[in-house]
């Protein structure tokens, strides 16, 4: 049983994880850094999400996310190394020093070089074509969710939102908590989130990236968004994006769901251009 397999792999024990400093604060609780040892006395560090009042119903939704991740292995999709089931409940996930990209694109916003902006939307492009492979949506993408591992290396993370497409699950999420700015017309009208709807994130996302991490539509309230998307508003072309980016983005912003580009598509379209920059 391939599930069962993937559970008993994933089952660490508290004694072989060092806890370190606080690295941020996520949804449930603290994430802090650490050093775990793994049964070949390999030492790795990791990152480790820790549950501050997880009662049964809380610790479920806490424990779906790695739930996800334990079928998960892509170069550009943060890893879990780990569950600690009992109380209190860990996951324990590969370690991104370089922390989120939108903070990395500020703090480095004088030294990247456009090839390597295109490089890092290539690369999430990669991890959503995977997910679209697996019929699964993340449904909260941005730069806040993507980590930095290396200066030429980002990784998708924070499955927190994510679906398999065929789970009916209700989608509870308070409506404060949805990321309406980043959101297809779809999602805001009807809550639905399919890889069409992942496109228009992506689409967003890619923005932020040459935007170096301006809000999108930051001049709107939430509530005034749908009328502009409606009205065939878009978010305009970032000073240095490039015109090839831009007419990508344009298309990943069809109001139509069908009328946007897959991500296997977006994966050709942008290793053309990556390549092209390069070759300037
Ligand atoms: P949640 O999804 O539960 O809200 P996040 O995934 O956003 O939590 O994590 C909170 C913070 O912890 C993030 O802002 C990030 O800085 C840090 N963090 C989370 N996962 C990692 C990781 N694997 N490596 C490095 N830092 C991480």
């Amino acid at each position: 049983d391939g599930a069962a397999d993937s559970a008993e792999k994933h089952r660490i024990s508290r004694d072989d994880v060092v806890v370190g400093q606080i690295l941020g604060e996520g949804f449930f609780g603290e994430v802090h850094d650490g050093v775990y040892k793994s049964p070949t006395g390999e030492r790795i560090c990791v990152a480790i999400k820790t549950c501050k009042d997880c009662a049964a119903d809380v610790k479920e939704k806490f424990l779906s996310e790695a739930g996800l991740m334990k079928n998960l292995d892509h170069p550009h999709i943060v890893s879990l190394i780990g569950v600690i089931e009992v109380d209190p409940v860990w996951i324990v996930m590969e370690l991104l020093e370089h922390g989120e990209l939108g903070n990395y694109l500020e703090e480095k916003q004088y030294i990247l070089t456009m090839p390597t902006l295109i490089l890092y939307s290539l690369q999430i492009s990669k991890a959503l074509a995977y997910l679209e492979g697996l019929n699964m949506v993340h449904r909260d993408i941005a730069v806040r969710n993507v980590l930095v591992a290396s200066d030429e290396c980002v990784k998708l993370g924070d499955f927190g939102l994510s679906r398999y497409v065929d789970d009916q699950e209700y989608y509870k999420a308070s409506v404060s908590r949805l990321p309406i700015k980043w959101m297809a017309p779809e999602s805001i009208n009807f809550r639905r989130f399919t890889t069409a709807s992942d496109v228009w994130m992506f689409g967003v996302c890619v923005w932020e990236i040459f935007s170096v991490a301006q809000q999108p539509f930051f001049w709107l309230e939430n509530g005034q968004v749908i009328n502009q998307l409606e009205l065939g508003v878009r978010l305009s072309k970032p000073q240095h994006c490039p015109p090839s980016i831009h007419s990508l983005l344009t298309r990943c912003w069809a109001y139509e769901p069908r009328g946007r580009p897959t991500f296997s598509q977006l994966v050709c379209s942008l290793s053309d251009i990556h390549r092209m920059e390069l070759e300037q």
